[in-house]
């Protein structure tokens, strides 16, 4: 009887437990990192209670116009473009029209070549957002020069690699050499150029996110970048593609957890 009387006090203390965390959940910080389905290229969307910003805008004819105004996004805090390829800047120039429609209000657009290792952007507080890559003063140009973003709530992170290659994930490691993510959006469209086992092996990533155009022409993702995936994430449906899964939606609570 004793023993029974325990147990349900401790069922009652686990309920309530649960139920203060429920509680806290509504009333916690959460960001929503939406990896949008622009075809063969890349535009992800980060919505936190403050601000909307972009990191690429998908290419020239990504929709990425529609899929704002579908979700109701009237203003964009920050558009950060990873390095200056048509398939990640294509439609800065469609979301620039609609501000000047008036359809979107533009805070900022920042360019690769003003923004570098070490900085800092605050549009997520209380989430930190760093950049690892690459370090001021640099001379790469086109997939090497792709800016490099950490977004950490201490907890999880979510790295943001644009068309890095693997040559730079070697000069980031030499410089983060205990990097971790919990997030990372897969380099370079899944190719097999990017993702090296010691990055990945490394950073040891619990979710991983590709975009790719359905039946692109470059194989993205390459064959060998999804066998690697599938070797280091503990869950390999964790592995989430654009070109078969469309629009990918990280939900993040601070200091909690993310999830799909
Ligand atoms: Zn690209």
């Amino acid at each position: 009887m004793k023993s029974l009387l325990n147990q349900l006090i401790r069922a009652i203390g686990a309920l309530t437990i649960f139920a203060c965390t429920s509680g806290s959940l509504e009333s916690q910080e959460k960001l929503h990192v939406e990896m949008l389905d622009v075809g063969q290229g890349l535009a992800i969307l980060i919505r936190s209670k403050n601000c909307n910003s972009l990191y690429d805008t998908g290419p020239p004819d990504s929709g990425i116009d529609t899929m704002l105004k579908n979700r109701g996004v009237k203003t964009l805090c920050t558009i950060l473009l990873s390095h200056d390829h048509s398939d990640h800047a294509g439609s800065l120039a469609a979301l620039e029209q609609m501000a000047k429609n008036g359809e979107i209000y533009i805070n900022r657009v920042i360019l690769p070549s003003e923004i570098a290792r070490g900085d800092t952007l605050a549009d997520f507080l209380p989430w930190t957002a760093r950049i690892l890559f690459p370090v001021q003063g640099h001379s790469m140009a086109g997939n090497a020069s792709s800016v490099t973003m950490r977004l950490s709530d201490g907890l999880n992170s979510f790295l943001f690699t644009g068309d890095l290659e693997a040559e730079q994930e070697k000069s980031i490691l030499e410089l983060e050499p205990l990097l971790t993510v919990t997030a990372l959006q897969v380099g370079h469209h899944g190719s097999k150029t990017s993702s090296s086992w010691d990055f990945l092996a490394q950073t040891q990533p619990k979710i991983a996110l590709i975009s790719a155009g359905k039946n692109n022409s470059y194989g993205h993702p390459h064959p060998e970048t999804l066998a690697k995936l599938n070797l280091i994430l503990p869950d390999t449906t964790q592995i989430l593609r654009t070109d078969t899964d469309g629009n990918i939606k990280i939900e993040w609570v601070y200091g909690v957890g993310m999830w799909k």
